[in-house]
């Protein structure tokens, strides 16, 4: 969530080793005008420091929500349980996409966890992926209207 000064050349490694995209919901770079946050996993109100191992690429939204958190509260057990670390962690360990491809799912306590912690399936999430897979078709997309599973997105 800081805007810290962070060297233009760890910004750059750190965007490559993310192949430049969303290390939480895969939005990649390459096709939003909006610029990526170089995010510390650890925050540094937590006591994270600004170092290439505490670094990975997020988009706004995510950024946004994960805030200073490190933890969040699993919906299914109510345990405190740590939030998915793009940087050590297997994203396809942890989550998997809906049949539909418009919603990300979680697959692990971790991943549900931090599916709703950063609200990974807000409708501006939902509505971006349903354009890009109806584009992707090569075909005019539906009129898409978030499914009752979605997030309101408040921004
Ligand atoms: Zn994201």
């Amino acid at each position: 969530m800081s805007q810290t000064y962070i060297p233009a050349d760890i910004r750059r490694s750190v965007t490559e080793a993310a192949r430049y995209r969303c290390g939480y919901c895969l939005t990649s770079q390459l096709i939003v005008a909006i610029p990526m946050h170089v995010e510390h996993i650890i925050p540094l109100a937590s006591g994270g420091e600004t170092v290439i191992e505490n670094l990975w690429l997020a988009c706004p939204l995510c950024n946004g929500y994960k805030g200073i958190q490190t933890h969040a509260v699993d919906p299914e057990t109510d345990e405190r349980v740590p939030l998915y670390n793009p940087r050590t962690q297997n994203w396809r360990e942890h989550f998997a996409w809906s049949a539909d491809g418009t919603q990300i799912v979680g697959q692990t306590p971790v991943g549900k966890t931090t599916v709703v912690a950063l609200r990974l399936n807000n409708w501006r999430f939902y509505l971006f992926q349903s354009f890009n897979i109806s584009s992707a078709a090569s075909r005019p997309g539906p009129p898409v209207m978030p499914p009752p599973g979605c997030v309101p997105d408040p921004h």
